[in-house]
This record gives structure tokens, C-alpha cells and sequence, in this order.
């Protein structure tokens, strides 16, 4: 094993693979660490990502975009990145185990979802639970749902659901809402409307029932969790990359701003979907390979 890199990719997702795919086959020595706890193992069934009719489970489309990245030569490691700090001309990125260096970074650490702590949520993800409405707002047309979260994700999620169910409550669970006036008043318009008592329990077996408030019940097809994401941001902060509302900020080249540094995928915000964080690590990698060898990326443009 070398711990001397032209590329250190963080994070083995859909955009991380990706970007090691276009900066291995650009000759670029390339080290993809994953600390491999991939939400999206969970997912039985993708029936969005192109080149798939059929649709691909999660867990099969991570080991693809892996192998894929591994034949033109990244070198995968399953670490976690604690710290990644300036080390004269290069960077140098820490886990547990080792330190490695490198001339370029691509930050594509995804989010982690924070969980509530209600009763039953755990249980019932995939099953009447979800984490995300532009996936799973579909399956819930015509149903009766309800989106948790107290502030502007949560009403933006609760909108966009709309579109699908037409019936649909946020629930803050106890908190006090702290969502935008504009948000509020759409809400309003849409008849969704905001109840704030604390939840006892999620309830089901199979799949979700109802939501138990203690003193009654209400019956729910589908439940979305919007509370935030939490974690991943701390070497962000370190390396005095620019943090918006929880997300590494970009240009629309994928630059961070410092130099030899991208960021790409659900770390950066924007619709979460695997086509985007793809497409997203691509875009990071040619600009990075363009950096590192101080001329322009091409590929089949060339032949
Ligand atoms: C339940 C669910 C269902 C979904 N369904 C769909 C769907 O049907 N269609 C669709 O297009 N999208 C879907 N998505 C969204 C999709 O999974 C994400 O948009 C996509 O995975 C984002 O890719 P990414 O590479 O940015 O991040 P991720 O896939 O989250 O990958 C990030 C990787 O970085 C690793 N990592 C994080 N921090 C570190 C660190 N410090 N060191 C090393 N490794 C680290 C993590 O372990 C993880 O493997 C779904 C998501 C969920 C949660």
C-alpha cells in the first residue's frame, strides 16, 4: 500500500465512485476511502437511475461504480477520514490507521440523515418510513402522509409531497415551528397544516399504521422524517471550506474554493438523487484532473 496520492476521494457513494472512475482512467494515482455505512445498502429497489429498466437494488449499484473505479486502478480503502489538513503543497487526509497525502481532494461524503428519537421510526424505514420525497413520494399518490420537522426542509419536504398525496400534515413533534413566512403561507394555501404535540410512538408491523400521540391515534400510509442531517461537515470546517445551511458550498464547476479541492453529491446540497451525485462527481473530477495536470480534460472529444 502507498500513502502518497495524486487524489484522495472521500466517501464511496454514487459520486465518489464516479469521480474515482474519471480520475483513475486519467491516469491519476487515486484512493477511495469509505468508512462504508452507505444508506443507500438499504435500498431494495433504484427504478430511476438510467441504464437500469428493470431497476438495481443499493447495494449493487455501490459494488458496481466500486469495481468500476477499481479496474482503471483506484486503490479502495475502507477508513474513515478523520481530519484532512494542509501539508505544504499537498493535503494530508488521517483516519485511525494511516495518513495518506495527496495533491487533490474530492469531498463526497454524503449526509447522514439525523433519526429521530421516537418509538418505532427505526423499525419501520422502508416500510412506510422514509428519508426522502423525491424517491418515495411517488408510491404514496392519493395516500394519507405526513412529513416530521420543524423548520424550512421540512415544509419544503411537506410541498413537494403535496404534489403526490393532497394529503398530507407536519408534524414537529414538539417543537416550536421555525419555518420562513413565504414557506408558512404556501403551507397555508395547500390546506397542510402544522401540528406541533409530541409524538409517543410510530406504530405498525408490517408496515406503518398510525402515529400514537398518547391520547389518540391517526392513521398514515407514509411518514417522512426531515430533520436535518448532522456529521460529516467537521474536516470541512477544518480546512476553512465555506459551510450553507449544512452544506459544503460550490461553484458550479464542483470548487470549493481551495485549492485542488472539490466537492461533490449530496454533501453540497441540491436534490438528492443518485443521476445528480453521479453527474456532479464527474463534473468535480475532470475540473480536479484538469488541475492537476494544467491542461484540459479530454476524452472521447480527442479522438
Ligand atoms: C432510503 C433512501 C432511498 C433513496 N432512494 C433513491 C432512489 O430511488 N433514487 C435515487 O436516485 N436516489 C435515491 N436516494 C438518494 C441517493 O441514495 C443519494 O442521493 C446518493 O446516494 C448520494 O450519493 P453520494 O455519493 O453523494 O453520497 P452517499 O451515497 O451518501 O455516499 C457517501 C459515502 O461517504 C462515506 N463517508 C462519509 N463520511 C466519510 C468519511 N469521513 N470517511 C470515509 N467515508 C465517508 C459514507 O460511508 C458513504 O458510503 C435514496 C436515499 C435514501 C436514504
Amino acid at each position: 500500500m502507498q500513502d502518497q496520492y495524486d487524489v484522495i476521494v472521500v466517501g464511496a457513494g454514487p459520486a465518489g465512485a464516479s469521480a474515482a472512475i474519471y480520475t483513475s482512467r486519467a491516469d491519476l494515482d487515486t484512493l477511495l476511502l469509505d468508512k462504508g455505512d452507505n444508506l443507500l445498502n438499504k435500498v431494495d429497489l433504484l427504478e430511476n437511475y438510467y441504464g437500469f429498466p428493470q431497476g438495481i437494488s443499493g447495494k449493487e449499484l455501490l459494488k458496481k461504480g466500486k469495481q468500476q473505479a477499481k479496474k482503471f486502478g483506484t486503490e479502495i480503502i475502507n477508513e474513515q477520514a478523520l481530519s484532512i489538513e494542509i501539508e505544504g503543497q499537498e493535503y494530508k487526509v488521517e483516519t485511525a490507521q494511516e495518513e495518506y497525502l495527496a495533491q487533490g481532494i474530492l469531498l463526497a461524503t454524503g449526509v447522514q440523515q439525523k433519526k429521530p428519537s421516537v418509538g418505532g421510526i427505526e423499525e419501520l424505514e422502508g416500510k412506510g418510513v422514509s428519508y426522502c420525497v423525491v424517491c418515495d413520494a411517488p408510491l404514496y399518490r392519493d395516500q394519507k402522509t405526513a412529513v416530521l420537522g420543524s423548520k424550512d426542509y421540512a415544509a419544503k419536504e411537506a410541498l413537494k409531497l403535496n404534489d403526490f398525496s393532497g394529503n398530507v400534515r407536519v408534524y414537529t413533534n414538539g417543537k416550536e415551528p421555525r419555518m420562513r413566512d413565504s414557506l408558512k403561507k404556501e403551507l397555508e394555501k395547500q390546506d397542510i397544516e402544522i401540528e406541533t404535540e409530541e409524538i409517543k410512538e410510530v406504530v405498525g408491523e408490517e408496515e406503518l399504521k398510525a402515529i400514537d400521540f398518547g391520547d389518540r391515534k391517526v392513521e398514515l400510509d407514509g411518514l417522512f422524517v426531515a430533520i436535518g442531517t448532522s456529521g460529516t461537515l467537521d474536516f470541512a470546517r477544518t480546512l476553512g471550506l465555506e459551510i450553507n445551511d449544512g452544506y459544503i458550498e460550490v461553484d458550479e464547476e464542483n470548487y470549493t474554493g481551495m485549492p485542488r479541492i472539490y466537492a461533490a453529491g449530496d454533501c453540497v446540497g441540491g436534490e438528492r438523487q443518485v443521476a445528480i451525485a453521479v453527474g456532479e462527481g464527474a463534473e468535480a473530477a475532470t475540473n480536479l484532473i484538469e488541475d492537476i495536470k494544467g491542461q484540459k480534460y479530454s476524452d472521447w472529444s480527442s479522438i
